[in-house]
Order: C-alpha cells, then structure tokens, then sequence
C-alpha cells in the first residue's frame, strides 16, 4: 500500500472534541478510530466521528462555488464568485447603508477555528447590527447568566465529573449529546466510574432519555417548569439553613437578594406546576445539600424555554448555595489554553457585560451580546422602512430548519435582493443564495478548539494539522473571509497582506498592555517568532501568550503552536483547579448573584405558579447520538437504522387519540402544522409529546440525497416565532402546546 500513514485529528463535530486517528492512502480515509494516546479523550469515539470519512467523501458536500444565473445555481470559479459579491453588496450598502445587510452564524462557526477567528473579522468589517446566530436558538440565556453573575458570558461552570459524588442532569442528555456546553468525552463511562466510587446520577426530564436510563434516579418534570424546581431547592436550601457557602461568601454580593426572592417558592406552591411532588423536592435538595462533592448541571431543556435565563442562573444559585460552585467534585471553572476572555488581562475583576444596547427594528427586541434574536430575522427582512434587511450572508448556518416558523423565514429569504451562503451543502437555506462559496472539508483545515476548552472537564491543550492539503485552487476559509471582509469595507486587498496588518496590530496592542506578559517587547520580532499563516498563526500567538505560554521566550517550557505539532496526542495541564476571584470579570470583582435584570424577570415566574396543566399537548425536542441539528443527514452510517423522526407519545394518549406505531400523527402548533409518524413509548411523560428538531429535508432546491429519502419534519414549523425569553432573546423551543390527532 503506498503512501499509507496513520494522521491524528481532533474530531469537529461535537463539543467533545475527541482525538481520533485516521488511516489514509492519499487522498482517501480509511479506518478512523478513537486515539487511545489522546491525553483528554483517551480513545473515545461515537458513531458521528467514524462518518468523517463521509463526510469528506460525500458527492453532495460542495466543492465549487455556486451563482445564479438565470435563476439556477450554477458552477463558477472563486474570482467569478467574489466578483459577484462585490458588484451586488456594493450598492446595496452605498444606497441603504450597513445595516441593510445582516449575517446569521450557524452552530459549526463555533467548530471551526477558521470560523472561530475570522468570522469576526468579516463582522467588523460589515459593521451591521443585523446579527443573528443559533445562540439565540440555544444557550443565550445561560451565556447571558453567566455574563450578568461572572463578568463573561463564556465564564462557565461545569461538572468535576472526575471527583463528584452526585450529579443532577437537568433537561440534557449527555449519552446523546456527549455534553453541551460541557466538554466531555466518554459522559457513560464516567458516570459509571462515579457510580463504582458510590456516586449518584440523577436525571430530572419530561422523558426517560438515554442519560435517565443509566442514572440512579429518573424525576420526570412538567416542560418549561425548571425554574420552579430550581427555585424550590433553593428555598428548601435556605429554609432548613441547609445553605453552607463556605470561602466563597465573601466573594458574594447580592446573597440576602436571592434568600429573599426565593422565599414565596416552597415546594408545595410549585407541585403542581413541576408535576413533582413536594416530598420528592425537599429530598432532592436535602441530597445535594448533604454531598460532599455535588453538582447541578441545566442544558437544553433548562435554556430553550420561557424562563430560560431564569432557570439558568438558578442553577448557579443553587450551585452557589449548596457550595459546590468552584470546589473540586463541584461545578468548577476550566482554564484554557488560548483566547478566553476570563485568563486575560487583569485578573478578578473586568467591565462586566451590558445587554440592551440596541433595540430590533420591527418588535423592539433587546440586543444580546452583540447580537439580535433569531426569530427576528424574517420580520426584520419583511417589514419595508429605514433598516430593512435586504442582503444576508450565511455562514454554516441553516436557519430554515434550525428558527421558529422556517417557513416564514424561507419565504422571507425569497425576497431578499442578494443572498451569500458559506456552506457545505446546497440545503433548505443556501438554496435561496445567490452565491454559495463551498466551505471546506474538515480534514482539509487545521484544528484547535477556541471555545470547547473553555468548557473542558480538564485543562489541556491540543491542536491538530490539516490531514489533507487543500486542493490549490481554492482559498482557505480565513481567506475566504478576509477576501469578505475587504469586499465589505471597501477595501479589498490581497488576503496575505489584511491578515498581516490585523495580526501586526493584535502585536502593538499587546506590547502596550501592562498585563501582558510580552508588555514592552519588540514587535518586530514577535512578528518573526510568529509559526504559521491565517488561523494557525493567530493560533499561536495567542498560545503563546496565554495561561500556559512560552511568553516568547521569557517562559521557555511553555507552550507554543510548534510544541502542539509535535505533540498530537496533545498536553495535560491536570484536573481543574479553583479559580475564584481571579476568574471574575465583573466591576465588583465579586460574584453578583442577584442581577438587577435577573430579578426584575421573577414576577413572570410567580404568575406562572398557579398555572394548571393545560388542554394542549407539551412538545419537547430530542437528541440522537446519530445526529447532530441538521446537517449530519446525509451520511449513510448515521442515517441507517430506526426511524430518528418520528413523534413520541405515551402510549395511555396514544390510546386516547387512536394513535398506534407507525401511524400518520397530525401535530398542530400556533404557526404550523406537521405530519409525523407515531412512536409510543412509556419513556415520555404523559400529556408530552418528543420530536427532534434539524429534520424536513423535502425542499425543492436542496441537493441532500441520502437526507431526502427519510426527510422527516421539521418540528420548528410548530414552534412560535413571536416568543421569546426576554432576558436573552432566546427562541423557545421546548414546553410547546400543540394539539394532536390521527392524521
Ligand atoms: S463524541 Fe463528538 S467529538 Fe467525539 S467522536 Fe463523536 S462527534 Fe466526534
């Protein structure tokens, strides 16, 4: 066999960010495998990392760009594309100005490190507020917590799974998911680990997910009712004086706040709405109060409801009032290698964050972190006057399937002067761009994960190169971006030559700053010192003057981008440690555990605890380990097997409503309606019904062959676009009232 070598890489696909080899032979994959020499994963792989393979080989994965001519999308070379954009962008922003154009991020942006890095370069550029991104389809609220509580939104706690004794899983399901926002391979074998050392799982979800069935104890909970729960703990906490804070009190403002505004919550006035019964609340928090090393951890249940924030930051709260915020075996902070916000700078105290800057044109919706709900998208796009968005850009993003009431949005996309999609695929979105540019495989980039170490259950470090080279003719994805960037500002210039002049003056910028550790050194020779191009050298520059870096020189152990290369099982810097107060980036430099804007939300929560069970159904989504939202369905190993989409309903309403296996469900929401096939299984609670959202892949102009043959539907069609949590601007996506029939 010639040419045949084993490559390491880190997988892209989940926030698990696992080591895996791969065997090639020139330009084809063989084996991949998970890496057992990898020092933060240690062989773990699930059934997506194997189909990287296919995912590099699919036909239907775009390799050239796309425009349209005559109303059909047709090949073009990459100067005929950029061409495009500039003669169509340009005008629309000299006659309508720069918020006429918006960009939306998908979920992969925060995959890619080209992504990661130089999609801001290309925001900036444009200077629109017209952001939208999935975060406000995801975890804005619990990013907004952490914002308003620690001074960053990416500050973020998570389970020590390593050393806990019990976890609490909240509205998540990890064996499925493998952690989100929480960096963690193996979840099941760590778990078990826990379990053997006489630890405790317990798992609180409208449904016996996959996670529940490996916990100690299932509570099943009435969706969109976690912050009640939560709010009850805490009472239940403070009531039985079970709250023991320890070191941290002093590191607390607002602390008499919370004990105040959770005592109307006790756990028989919230009952009814949790569907758990007060017993089962008071024992719960008795639990977590009496563990040594214990921690509760809220996901997507907990984040894509109506009181998302709410019930974000009352995990903290309850986290805080337990004592298991920063303690081994708790919910601890990561430290990571590279570019996160709470290990730069001065530590233990920052600006802190302020949402609210600006305000939606069309419903007057808050700015969030720089950004603008999703759902707003299409009424921003469809309602004539000053501001009217009339060009977007995409960058693997596909909110026709991912938004509340895609079909609006799709139709909203229809209208719209010009359309540029960065993308994989010709799907239900990019089909509406007037120029879609191929993003590249993800074994034909570099790898380093910006965010995901943020989130890591251990500190460490670990870069892979590109497998294959890209093929000559076409630009990497920062290059892409920059050409972007200069086509937006006016200033188009060679790639090289932008990136140059950006990294030059990151260089200035920190040579003048006191807390660098390369304050008042030579930037020329940084400059020269520097490994790499694009991402790779932003890359290592920013490991070098990181938490672990060799400060160019000053620290000469520490680590560079180089030291990454030769090292592709990566570095362990150990378990996590305590990180507080020099983890804070609030004004204070304490904890503010009681947000102003945080409990001026609490009045929505108390008029909501009498609410009754209503006639309607519950719709929640789900997740499958095969699927990853939208855009792994047309890969033949993950879409073989049982039926992903199909509507779950206990089978006591199934008989109800003359539901069997297999039959046709009509499923009506607000905005839409869908129909799905029936799968009854005592799993779901009743009076809930369970469909995964990503799914509807039967839309004229897509070119998605494996997805087409099983479409399914796209919950989000049921899911109401003029809702939202109104701390984050999150859309809500769980806890739906539908109504259900035969169909
Ligand atoms: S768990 Fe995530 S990172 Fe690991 S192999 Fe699967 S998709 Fe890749």
């Amino acid at each position: 066999m010639l040419d045949a070598q084993t490559k390491y890489r880190i997988c892209p696909i989940c926030e698990a960010t696992c080591g895996l080899t791969l065997q090639t032979e020139g330009r084809t994959v063989g084996d991949i495998r998970g890496n057992p020499d990898d020092v933060f994963s240690h062989g773990y792989i699930c059934p997506k990392g194997v189909a990287l393979r296919e995912l590099d080989a699919d036909p239907d994965r775009l390799r050239t760009p796309l425009i349209r001519r005559g109303g059909e999308l047709v090949e073009a070379s990459w100067d005929e594309a950029f061409d495009e954009i500039n003669k169509r962008i340009t005008p629309i922003i000299a006659e309508h100005g720069r918020e006429s154009v918006a960009a939306y991020l998908g979920n992969p942006s925060a995959h890619k490190v080209s992504l990661q890095l130089y999609v801001p370069v290309f925001l900036k550029a444009l200077a629109s507020k017209n952001l939208y991104s999935a975060s406000t389809l995801d975890q804005m609220p619990k990013q907004v917590s952490n914002a308003l509580l620690f001074g960053n939104f990416l500050t973020c706690a998570v389970p020590d799974i390593d050393r806990m004794q019990l976890l609490v899983v909240m509205g998540a399901n990890p064996m499925a998911s493998n952690g989100s926002l929480w960096t963690v391979p193996d979840f099941r074998g760590r778990v078990k680990a826990m379990q053997k050392r006489g630890g405790r799982l317990i798992v609180i979800d409208p449904k016996k997910s996959q996670t529940a069935k490996i916990a100690d104890r299932h509570i099943a909970i009435r969706p969109g009712t976690d912050a009640y729960l939560l709010a009850a703990i805490a009472n239940v906490l403070i009531e039985e004086d079970l709250v023991e804070i320890g070191e941290l009190e002093s590191l607390i403002n607002g602390l008499d706040e919370v004990k105040a505004a959770m005592a109307p919550y006790v756990p028989e006035a919230v009952a009814d709405v949790t569907q758990i019964p007060a017993d089962t609340i008071r024992g719960l928090a008795r639990e977590i109060a009496s563990t040594q090393a214990a921690g509760v951890y809220g996901r997507m249940g907990t984040s894509t409801q109506e009181f998302g924030t709410l019930a974000s930051w009352l995990t903290d709260v309850v986290n805080v009032l337990a004592g298991n915020l920063d303690r081994p075996g708790g919910m601890m902070f990561p430290k990571a290698p590279a570019l996160q916000a709470n290990s730069t700078g001065a530590p233990g105290v920052g600006r802190g964050t302020r949402i609210g800057r600006w305000q939606s044109r069309v419903r007057g919706a808050s700015e969030i972190l720089g950004e603008l709900p999703a759902v707003c998208l299409a009424e921003e796009i469809e309602t004539p006057g000053a501001g009217q968005i009339r060009a977007l850009f995409t960058i693997a993003g596909n909110p026709v399937l991912s938004t509340p009431n895609g079909e609006r949005i799709s139709r909203a996309f229809g209208t719209l002067d010009f359309m540029v999609s960065i993308d994989i695929y010709l799907n239900e979105t990019t089909r509406h761009a007037d120029v879609i540019l191929p993003g590249t495989s993800p074994l034909e980039e570099s790898h380093f994960d910006i965010g995901f170490h943020q989130f890591a259950i251990r500190n460490a470090a670990r870069f892979s190169p590109p497998v294959f080279p890209l093929d000559g003719s076409r630009p990497s994805e920062w290059e892409v971006l920059v050409r972007l960037a200069g086509i937006v500002s006016g200033q188009d210039m060679p790639a090289q030559e932008y990136d140059d002049q950006m990294i030059r003056g990151r260089i200035k910028s920190l040579t003048q700053k006191e807390d660098s550790p390369i304050f008042e050194r030579d930037e020329d020779q940084i400059f020269d010192a520097l490994t790499g191009v694009g991402a790779d050298r932003q890359v290592d520059l920013a490991l070098r003057v990181g938490p672990y870096g060799d400060a160019f020189g000053a620290n000469p152990e520490g680590l560079t981008l180089q030291k990454l290369i030769d090292t592709p099982n990566g570095v362990d810097f150990g378990p996590l440690e305590p990180r507080l107060p020099e983890a804070l980036r609030t004004p204070s430099g304490k904890i503010e555990l009681a947000p102003p804007e945080i409990l001026s939300d609490l009045p929505r929560l108390s008029a909501g605890v009498a609410r009754k069970a209503p006639d309607a159904f519950l719709l929640i989504g789900r997740r499958d380990v095969r699927t990853n939202n939208s855009w792994l369905h047309n890969l033949p190993l993950l879409a073989k097997g049982p039926l992903k989409c199909t509507m779950q309903i206990h089978p006591d309403d199934a008989d109800r409503l003359g539901l069997d296996d297999g039959s046709m469900a009509s499923v009506q929401g607000k905005t839409g309606a869908v129909e799905v096939v029936t799968e009854r299984t005592a799993d779901v609670m009743p009076g809930v019904v369970c469909i995964p959202h990503g799914f509807g892949h039967n839309q004229q102009g897509a070119n998605l062959r494996v997805a087409s043959e099983r479409p399914g539907v796209n919950s989000n069609l049921l899911a109401d676009d003029s809702l939202i949590d109104p701390l984050s601007g999150n859309a809500i996506l769980n806890g739906i009232p539908v109504s259900v029939s035969a169909a």
